[in-house]
């Protein structure tokens, strides 16, 4: 197979898997520049693109590459000129377009850092502190004055959407922001495990030890999604203890205190419990309102004081629920055109604030194929059929964004897919929702199917 037809291939089943505007904006003048060794050299036009494809898309092109060649191991991006250069007017284009749509539309997540795995949208300038976290707070501060010293580890945890992941990486992006050459990496608890298995696996055991013990400052996200496979917490063991004798700081997250995190190795909970334990916990009214009035503005959203109060009052559970409403409203603002009152965000809002229920895995799944008339066996199936794949998205979505299911059970509960996949189709449908309002009354239809029957 020739370089064209192979890269055809993969372009056919890229195309399905995304969205029309998002494969023209990212695979439009990309090519196989050359292959060697097992490494495909990928051409893209600007760096814009290649960071895009390598970020978002390179384990779906390495995977698609693989069903052709197995032998494949590897890609590299190239940037080529095409014609006339174009390559810087596309650039501005695209950027012109990243820079006018608001910071929270997912859009940061282009500029992750590939070195530490920061997203520097995450900082305390924009970090509001309350009653609710500021124990939290201060502890993050002591650990900036002096990392691997005070609190080692620093352990945080609390429920879904109160802001740990935001706080710890701003802790990582200020400790890179004052000395550039402290060695920072942050990873949720997933990915490491997922790293672990694959480096172990391909027999670079020792490589993965030595990558993770040149850090200065580890952030491990969300412990309670380790998983108790092949020795990764052993490692995990290793590796802190490593960190500890070197005063190099180690920094947890979790929904739970040790204590209660199933799961765990015991030697590894009385780690956990041998440094600073703070939680965070749900903000108050004024906390509230005060986390509105600071995302409103930064939003560029001019809302009435009424609104503000009425969200403040009606959303309690978490900050990432008070952030979504104003999201919401931005997007009735984009289409309107103008603000909303009162009234009309209480109707626009009515359908999110959810009552507590609970709800299987299975019964989601039964309300979701029922909604789009479809059998459920079919879901759990390989095919790629769009009127299935859509669907079994939306159920992905659905579970992480409401149940923050961890990306490999939802994968294993969809029919044993890819945790790569499930967290592709949470980012494919999160980002689909701010520019699709059908999809969206449609997610609302469905959640009024969950919480309302
Ligand atoms: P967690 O990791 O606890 O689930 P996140 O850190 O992901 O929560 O927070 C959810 C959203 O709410 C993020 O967009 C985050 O920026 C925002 N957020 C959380 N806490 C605060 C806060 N104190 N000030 C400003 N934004 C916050
Ligand atoms: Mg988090």
């Amino acid at each position: 197979m020739d370089n064209k037809t192979l890269w055809n291939n993969v372009l056919t089943e890229m195309e399905i898997s995304l969205s029309r505007a998002n494969f023209g904006t990212w695979f439009k003048h990309t090519n196989i520049y050359k292959q060697e060794e097992g490494i495909v050299f990928i051409s893209v036009p600007n760096a814009f693109v290649r960071d895009w494809l390598a970020n978002k898309y390179h384990k779906s092109i390495l995977t698609s590459l693989r069903a052709n060649y197995p032998e494949i191991r590897s890609i590299e991006y190239i940037i080529t000129k095409l014609g006339e250069s174009p390559t810087q007017k596309e650039q501005m284009v695209i950027q012109n377009k990243v820079e006018t749509t608001p910071d929270n539309l997912g859009f940061n997540d282009l500029y992750i850092n590939r070195d530490s795995n920061l997203n520097p949208k995450y900082t305390f300038d924009n970090f509001v502190i309350g009653p609710f976290n500021e124990v939290a707070y201060s502890a993050a501060q002591a650990v900036i004055k002096n990392p691997g010293n005070n609190y080692n580890p620093l352990y945080i945890y609390g429920n879904t959407g109160l802001g740990k992941t935001h706080l710890l990486q701003a802790i990582g992006n200020y400790l890179k922001k004052i000395n550039n050459d402290k060695k920072v990496y942050y990873i949720t608890s997933e990915d490491y495990t997922v790293d672990y298995v694959n480096l172990v696996r391909s027999g670079k055991g020792n490589y993965f030890k030595e990558k993770y013990r040149k850090y200065d400052l580890l952030i491990i996200d969300d412990i309670q999604f380790f998983s108790k496979k092949e020795g990764t917490q052993e490692e995990l063991f290793h590796l802190f203890n490593s960190f500890y004798e070197n005063n190099k700081q180690i920094i947890f997250s979790s929904d739970k205190s040790p204590k209660f995190i199933n799961n765990i190795d015991d030697r590894l909970r009385s780690r956990f419990e041998g440094g600073m334990i703070v939680d965070v916990n749900k903000p108050n009214y004024e906390s509230r309102l005060a986390i509105l009035q600071t995302k409103a503005k930064n939003m560029g959203l001019n809302t009435p004081d009424d609104v503000l109060e009425y969200l403040a009052t009606n959303i309690q559970d978490n900050v990432r629920e008070l952030e979504g409403s104003l999201n919401t409203i931005l997007c009735q603002v984009q289409v309107k055109k103008r603000m909303l009152n009162v009234n009309e965000v209480k109707n626009l809002i009515k359908n999110n604030i959810k009552p507590k229920k609970t709800i299987s895995i299975k019964d989601i799944i039964k309300i979701v194929s029922d909604f789009y008339n479809l059998e459920e066996k079919f879901l759990y199936e390989k095919t790629r059929r769009k009127e299935i794949v859509r669907p079994r998205q939306i159920i992905m979505y659905l579970l992480r964004e409401d149940f923050n299911t961890s990306y490999p059970y939802i994968g294993q509960k969809l029919g044993g897919r890819d945790h790569t996949t499930v967290m592709h189709a949470y980012e494919k449908i999160k980002k689909e929702i701010k520019e699709n309002n059908n999809l969206l009354q449609e997610l609302e239809q469905i959640r009024n199917l969950m919480y309302n029957n």
